[in-house]
């Protein structure tokens, strides 16, 4: 009876997951502008939101800033896969620092986006998070002509300078349905607002949702691997449960899980933020089997093939030392 019991305790792991392609190449830059330069080479913020990424590379000899004016003057200084405004490359040439944009070249296209638009005399409603790293960076492409909407609920107070000139963009790690919502009641309010010519959520976040979306429903339990600062892997948990998972909880590490959780949980869901190292998904996984949960089962709702390739700067340093 026992053994029947283990076998009808499933684990669905949901595919695509973690690592998209803009995670991978800003941390694979930062490894290598270790391996070229030596320690210390200095980033400014976190060059992706995973606890694990940041504190192996800190082990590593990287020093994590808050701003381009903490690093000594002509020391070299790493932009996060976020992106920065105009603002903050300004502050760092300043300084004579040599940077390397880490910046995913999905934020650097919203970027290019805001500053055209700006230029062509639109107002930009910017939907995405006040104070992510992000939305800062988006935000200061055209600071005068933007305008931040956090969701759904804010577009009624919102104010612009004409309802004909305006466009809408996002930042790349939102709910893809919220986000929907919140562009369906601005349009409401001004019916000549102007789609962006691409999405801006990227492909990586609405791959995950798509595929949390076909887990959820079948789990007692969804584990979201993940930090609390990750964007999207927030929005993980948060599709998880408006798609019927009966628990959904977020965790750094497999050490954070709570037995308690599995009480009742016959089919845990799994999945994880972009920025997860898929390890920290395995060590969910042994933990899972440890308390009786049979062989993952993936749920594969896309394929990914997407490479970009490293930042300029790190190419040549690459190419110089043969
Ligand atoms: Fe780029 Fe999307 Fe990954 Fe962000 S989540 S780094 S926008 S691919």
């Amino acid at each position: 009876a026992e053994s029947t019991f283990s076998e009808s305790k499933r684990v669905l792991l949901a595919a695509p997951r973690g690592y998209c392609a803009g995670v991978d190449r800003a941390v694979i830059a930062v490894e290598k502008a270790l391996e070229q330069y030596g320690a210390p080479v200095y980033v400014r913020k976190e060059i992706v939101h995973n606890r694990h990424v940041v504190d192996t590379l800190t082990e590593q000899g990287v020093i994590f800033v808050e701003e381009a004016d903490e690093v000594p003057e002509g020391e070299r200084l790493i932009f996060s896969a976020h992106g920065v405004s105009p603002a903050v490359k300004q502050t760092a040439a300043d300084r004579g620092l040599e940077t390397i944009d880490a910046t995913c070249p999905l934020v650097t296209k919203v970027h290019r986006e805001a500053a055209r638009f700006a230029k062509n005399e639109y107002h930009i409603l910017l939907i995405g998070h006040e104070g992510h790293e992000e939305i800062e960076g988006t935000h200061g492409q055209a600071p005068e002509d933007t305008t931040i909407v956090n969701g759904p609920w804010e577009v009624d107070q919102i104010q612009v300078p004409d309802p004909d000139r305006l466009i809408w963009l996002s930042q790349t790690t939102l709910s893809v349905d919220e986000t929907m919502e919140t562009v369906q009641k601005l349009r409401e309010r001004f019916p000549n607002l102007q789609d962006p010519p691409s999405d801006d959520i990227c492909y990586a976040t609405s791959n995950r949702q798509t595929a949390i979306k076909k887990v959820a429903p079948e789990s007692d339990l969804v584990i979201v691997v993940g930090s609390e600062n990750s964007s999207n892997s927030v929005r993980l948990k948060e599709v998880a449960k408006d798609y019927g998972a009966k628990r959904a909880e977020q965790v750094d590490f497999a050490n954070q899980i709570d037995e308690s959780w599995f009480t009742d949980a016959a089919t845990v869901g799994v999945t994880s933020g972009a920025s997860v190292p898929d390890v920290l998904v395995q060590d969910v996984v042994r933990l899972l089997s440890e308390y009786g949960y049979g062989e993952p089962e993936e749920v594969v709702t896309a394929e990914e093939d997407i490479v970009f390739s490293l930042p300029k700067e790190i190419r040549k340093a690459m190419k110089d030392a043969g």
